[in-house]
């Protein structure tokens, strides 16, 4: 076991870092406030080859692997998670092609990602689905070559900029996750509708959307896997992401810790730095422990993935404990800045508002709770 980034490794955490430092930082407040979806940075990572790192290279991709991949987001995610959610929501919807992909949908779906700036999108949550994905109602009925696909889906990362989706719909609501099926949904298909953007309290520049399906034709070339197959491509998908969910919510409470240390060392009561009573020590420590727990974790979940090994439970760990930390250490940021931490001419309310999603999307903190305890009774 070595905890040191390999050559590779360190050179893509670099590339990252220089990124974020040139690009993501500097533009961050204002795609807060305009709430705009992050286009520009998007082209920009793609020209620096950070963007869609995990198509394989068979594919045009750069075959990155996960634990770069989980490197980049945590990197972007210091700058901003906002857009280090535009960003990666990709991966989320490759997960399912990458896993599960004919080389025929590879290329026809996976390699224009890697010629032209585009993104995708996961579309699994509906108004009346969301932990309980066997809820969902979106129908796909065989009709030849094709399905015709009808239903809702709600608070889909780049629903507005996809150019396609992954779709979970059920051809039989009755038999619950047998029988569901995955589709590979081009947005420009006749039927898809596109929804508002919707407020969200943080991560404001990322696109999120209801999708309706209104007796869309999908090929049936477009169908990963076999029909019965779409839950099961749904679900280990997460394996892939959440590793770099986790990141993210590592990246967002570094800056935390960082801005936090800067802003004590500068801020004087009683005659001295703040950073001089124990009581701001103790926080700060408190910060850096959590960070660094988080932090291992989060890579061994990666690593797993990469050496071929299931990481279902690493990951839920990574992802629970990660953004439970960063709500955490984000309103601790903010208790040492003290009124001015809570005040928007101050870097660290953005943090505290992007912070909380970390517990709800990608499955809940609840769902993460589930998963390990299921693990953990398989396993004795
Ligand atoms: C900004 C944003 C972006 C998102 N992006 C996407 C996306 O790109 N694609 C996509 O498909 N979805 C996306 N989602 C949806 C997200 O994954 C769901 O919101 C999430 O899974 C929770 O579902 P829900 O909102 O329906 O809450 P519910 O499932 O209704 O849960 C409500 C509460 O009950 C708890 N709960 C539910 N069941 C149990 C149980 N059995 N035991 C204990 N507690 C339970 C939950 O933990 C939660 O606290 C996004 C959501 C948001 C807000």
């Amino acid at each position: 076991m070595d905890f040191q980034l390999n050559e590779d490794n360190q050179s893509i955490q670099d590339l990252a870092k220089q990124f974020t430092k040139n690009e993501i930082i500097p533009t961050a407040p204002g795609y807060d406030l305009s709430m705009e979806y992050p286009w520009d940075i998007v082209k920009k990572a793609h020209a620096a080859g950070l963007l869609n790192v995990s198509v394989p290279e068979k594919f045009g991709g750069l075959g990155l692997g996960h634990f770069n991949q989980t490197l980049i987001q945590e990197q972007f995610s210091y700058g901003c998670t906002g857009i280090a959610t535009a960003i990666t929501a990709n991966d989320l919807a490759l997960g399912p092609l990458l896993l599960a992909g004919s080389d025929a949908q590879l290329e026809e779906f996976a390699t224009p990602m890697t010629k032209v700036p585009t993104v995708a999108a996961y579309c699994v949550t509906e108004p009346g689905a969301g932990s309980d994905v066997q809820a969902i109602r979106t129908t796909a009925k065989r009709d030849g070559d094709h399905y015709i696909l009808n239903g809702s889906k709600m608070w889909i990362t780049n629903g507005g900029v996809a150019s396609w989706f992954y779709v979970l719909a059920t051809m039989d609501s009755t038999k619950g996750h047998k029988a569901m099926v995955a589709l590979l949904v081009p947005s420009k298909l006749a039927g898809v509708q596109i929804g508002k953007k919707e407020i969200n309290v943080g991560q404001r520049c990322s696109d999120t959307r209801g999708i309706t399906f209104d007796n869309v034709k999908v090929p049936a070339a477009y169908r990963l896997g076999n029909e019965g197959d779409g839950f099961k491509i749904a679900m280990k998908a997460f394996d892939f992401s959440r590793p770099g969910v986790a990141a993210g919510a590592v990246g967002l409470s570094q800056r935390c810790l960082d801005e936090s240390v800067r802003y004590a060392k500068e801020r004087k009561t009683f005659g001295k730095a703040i950073a001089e009573h124990q009581a701001i020590q103790f926080i700060l420590a408190d910060m850096a422990k959590d960070i660094e727990v988080a932090r291992l974790v989060t890579y061994k979940s990666a690593v797993e993935l990469d050496a071929g090994r299931r990481n279902t439970k690493f990951a839920s760990i990574a992802k629970c404990f990660a953004g439970d930390m960063a709500v955490r250490i984000a309103s601790d940021a903010i208790q040492v800045f003290g009124g001015y931490g809570y005040n928007t001419e101050y870097p660290v309310e953005k943090l505290y508002r992007d912070a909380k999603i970390y517990q709800i999307y990608e499955g809940t903190q609840q769902i993460q709770r589930m998963i390990i305890a299921k693990h953990l009774l398989d396993e004795y």
